[in-house]
């Protein structure tokens, strides 16, 4: 469910609430060399919406992260959370999110909420010894 319908929201009066679900994130949004998405991404918000119908919601995004550590190659993994804000108008003509129809599409904003809160690396949880290619290394 990435969607939120504004016309039942206020149909029904509920202009406050909070809400939750998992989104499966494509792999393509991940910027880091044999690493992908370990889980669905958990968004979870609060929304208020407005009297002019338009909508702000304030919550997080939570994932793992799971593939090669960037320094030793070895596997390993990553809990990942970040901030997701963000605000919706019913017209085109604003800097924020826009929606038509009466359906707020949330998948634009969590995918940006999930792009900055990526880290550029992957690395072991734990300290690791970086990978050497040295000339100096031979085989005995
Ligand atoms: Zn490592």
């Amino acid at each position: 469910m990435m969607t939120i319908d504004i016309r039942k929201l206020n149909a029904q009066k509920k202009y406050e609430g909070d809400m939750e679900f998992e989104y499966s994130a494509p792999d393509s949004l991940i910027d880091i060399p044999f690493v992908k998405f370990g889980t669905p991404i958990k968004v979870r918000f609060s929304y208020e919406l407005f009297e002019d119908d338009s909508l702000e919601i304030r919550g997080s995004v939570a994932f793992r992260l799971e593939g090669q550590c960037s320094r030793c190659l070895k596997e390993t993994g990553a809990d990942i959370e970040g901030e997701l804000d963000a605000y919706f108008q019913p017209t085109k003509d604003c800097e924020d999110y826009s929606y038509s129809n009466g359906i707020v599409d949330l998948k634009k904003a969590v995918e940006e909420a999930v792009m900055a809160c990526l880290p550029f690396t992957l690395s072991c949880e734990e300290e690791c010894e970086p990978i050497r290619f040295s000339s100096d290394d031979t085989v005995k």
